[in-house]
């Protein structure tokens, strides 16, 4: 059986400096220390400084969190019906895909998305994709039918818990730590929203039904992750 984000790069503006404007860097470096520096140039100074913090904490964030891809960014079909659930969700459950394997690039993980959602849909008749998000190999974040819509990914737990994938096999292989330190980070964002209850129990795929998933390698990393619970 087959299986089944977060934050933005900040963007930050250069305009008006390093263009030899009135307080070009090299002139900057010249000037003479006692010199009086211009306001405008001291006030360009803090700019820029103000954008070189800006850009390293984006490349932290991206770093850490990476994107949320929606499903018109993957290219996902129109789910062929939508059941909702309501409340703040206590349960995570956790899967890996087998096949798919790990997606090194962003194009290469939304292929992987419409792929699986492809076969939940044709071949397993479901109404859409079975898991509520996924997680890439290139750190990202991929919708799938998202928060409070009923899952097709673990009896029992489909109307109360987050489906979340780390598409790969990690039943030999241990999940990169870009993709653990992904899931991590959404599942943090997703109790900051309010959408994931702060004391939620994290549960592998097998602790719903005989099943291998999501991997042995994958299940011991996730029974040192933050509220995994061995009896749900
Ligand atoms: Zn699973």
């Amino acid at each position: 059986m087959r299986h089944q984000g977060f934050g933005n790069l900040q963007k930050a503006s250069l305009l008006g400096l390093g263009n030899g404007g009135p307080c070009a860097i090299s002139a900057y470096i010249r000037r003479d220390f006692f010199e009086n520096l211009h306001d405008d140039c001291v006030n360009s100074i803090g700019t820029m400084k103000a954008v070189i913090v800006i850009l390293f904490l984006g490349v932290l964030l991206h770093q850490t969190y990476g994107a949320l891809i929606t499903r018109a960014q993957w290219g996902a079909r129109a789910p062929t019906g939508t059941s909702k659930f309501s409340g703040v969700i206590p349960y995570v459950v956790i899967h890996h895909s087998v096949s798919p394997g790990v997606c090194s690039t962003t194009d290469a993980c939304k292929t992987a998305m419409r792929s699986m959602q492809n076969y939940h849909m044709n071949t397993n008749g479901w109404a859409d994709i079975g898991y509520s998000f996924a997680v890439g190999g290139d750190g990202n974040i991929y919708e799938g039918r998202g928060y409070n819509v009923v899952g097709a990914h673990a009896p029992g737990y489909n109307s109360q818990s987050i489906g979340l994938l780390l598409i790969g096999d990690f039943s030999k292989s241990n999940a990169p730590a870009n993709m653990v330190t992904a899931a991590k980070n959404f599942i943090s964002s997703a109790v900051s929203a309010g959408k994931l209850s702060s004391t939620y129990k994290l549960i592998g795929h097998r602790q719903a039904l005989a099943t291998e998933c999501p991997g042995d390698k994958l299940y011991a990393q996730i029974k040192t992750w933050s509220r995994y619970t061995a009896n749900p």
